[in-house]
């Protein structure tokens, strides 16, 4: 077996499989006080694995240096600006982890009963209450773990009243400017994606939309600000065009981290919409652990919501499953509750004005950016940015690789799909002044550098642990399996 000699720990690191030695193992249990049984009598020899072919055998320090040592390779928002546009990768501020951390909500299980739990329900509810307050709907359901689940709910909310009306319909209109994740969903949903074309400002456009919406069409799927970080001017209009035609106006609130506290959605004309608690609400998201995608509805949607609901009686709160129209269950539980707390701390922490002030400083450091790099950059819509910037260069996924070189995180490569070459870039309300003037000046100077040492750009990053990889090799040739020493 060839092992690999670990250099220095900051330098090279072997596989777990490759520092293995037979017999090392990371516990010592006392000898048995109780006489022993052969697992296979008592389990079945169909559920006793007699050997898991190489599985790696090392102490529990070996263990934890070996992660320990990875983790450091890691880049985080805790080690600086993470402009990953779209993402929102903001800071994760330490009280909603020191509140998730209480030790009743930390102990607290979803099979408790709901006499024991009130405190939780209580938590849930009023998670809820400000919800509705920040979007204007009416009701939400905090169940779908991510985006694009509270997406797909909201599209089977969709079917579901239309059901109901008579008539589910079979097509859903998505802007091309909307997330991927859009057309994604209105597929998985059974109904038929119509894409339209944004308007030379990148947003949508009145006329063509005025001329397609029919009696056949379910709803329309507007993300808003849309992924060219653009607010969605004609949004009220287009809502009205829908409604007259008996067509609902479904909003991706993933942003609302550009919105929150300025503008709320039910005002002007969307019916329902989900929010992305892991971006806009400072959850920690990207491998950090689990999402949320609560979904905000108007009242007519209310019978249709996800079981259970919460129920409020004289003997406190309770879960609700007698709704007879309701699209089931979307999810286990109620939701992933430790992030539901952490979001609740995170909009108490700030308060209304607080928020509103998060919003503006978001809007402020993308607009700073934009202002600094408009000069280097190709901007390919006119329309002015909310919380991100979107610029359009032949050598994105160069730039972006040269970045890392400058010590920052890559921005979003080549999405949105309808700029050639984007480089998105949303800095987010965390950053000082002072970070996003060196975020600028990296750009600026890897500008210089494509015009007078092209190479460079185009072979970095140069002062990372990997090199530039083979992309088409990595992509037409993946090695996906471990194949031993
Ligand atoms: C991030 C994002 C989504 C998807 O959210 P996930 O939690 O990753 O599923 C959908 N729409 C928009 C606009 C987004 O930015």
């Amino acid at each position: 077996m060839i092992k690999k000699v670990r250099q220095h720990p900051s330098q090279n690191e072997a596989l777990l499989f490759e520092t293995s030695s037979p017999g090392k193992v990371g516990y010592q249990l006392p000898a048995l006080d109780v006489p022993g049984v052969d697992p296979v009598d008592v389990l079945g020899a169909q559920h006793v694995r007699a050997e898991i072919e190489n599985f790696p055998e090392v102490s529990e320090v070996d263990v934890m240096r070996h992660f320990t040592r990875l983790s450091t390779w890691n880049y985080a928002i805790d080690l600086g600006l993470y402009p990953l546009g779209s993402c929102t990768m903001k800071y994760n501020p330490r009280v909603n982890e020191a509140v998730a951390r209480t030790e009743g909500l930390m102990w607290i299980h979803p099979y408790q009963p709901e006499a024991l739990a009130q405190g939780a329900l209580a938590i849930l509810a009023e998670l809820e209450r400000v919800l509705i307050d920040i979007t204007g709907m009416d009701a939400v359901t905090l169940q779908p773990a991510a985006g694009a689940h509270g997406e797909l709910t909201g599209i089977l909310l969709v079917r579901a009243l239309l059901e109901a009306r008579g008539n589910p319909r079979r097509k859903v209109i998505v802007p091309d400017s909307a997330h991927g994740t859009n057309p994604s969903t209105v597929h998985t949903a059974g109904y038929e994606v119509v894409n339209v074309a944004s308007n030379h400002h990148g947003m949508l456009d009145v006329a063509a939309l005025e001329g397609m919406v029919d009696e056949d069409v379910a709803a329309i799927m507007i993300t808003n600000p849309n992924t060219l970080g653009v607010f969605e001017e004609n949004i009220a209009r287009v809502a009205e065009i829908f409604h007259a035609k008996g067509a609902l106006v479904y909003m991706d609130g993933a942003n609302m981290n550009a919105l929150a506290g300025i503008s709320r959605p039910g005002d002007y004309g969307v019916d329902l919409m989900h929010l992305n608690l892991h971006k806009t609400f400072s959850t920690p998201h990207g491998g950090g652990g689990p999402g949320s995608g609560p979904v905000a509805v108007k009242e007519q949607f209310e019978p249709f919501l996800p079981l259970p609901r919460l129920r409020r009686a004289t003997a406190g709160w309770s879960w609700d499953y007698d709704r007879p129209k309701s699209i089931g269950r979307v999810r286990a539980f109620y939701g992933n509750f430790g992030v539901l707390v952490r979001a609740l701390a995170y909009i108490m922490a700030h308060g209304g004005e607080g928020l509103k002030r998060a919003t503006q400083d978001a809007l402020l450091n993308a607009n700073y950016l934009r202002k600094l790099l408009e000069p280097h950059y190709k901007i390919p819509y006119d329309a002015p940015s909310m919380h991100e910037c979107v610029f359009s260069n032949p050598s994105t996924g160069a730039i972006a690789k040269r970045l890392i070189d400058y010590g920052f995180h890559p921005y979003t490569v080549s999405f949105p799909l309808i700029v050639h070459g984007a480089m998105m870039i949303e800095p987010t309300e965390t950053e000082s002044k002072q970070e996003l003037d060196l975020f600028a000046e990296a750009l600026i100077s890897i500008a210089k550098e494509c015009d007078e040492n092209p190479d460079l750009v185009l072979k970095a990053p140069h002062s990372t642990r990997t090199a530039k990889v083979d992309e088409v090799a990595a992509a037409r040739k993946p090695i996906l399996k471990w194949r031993g020493p």
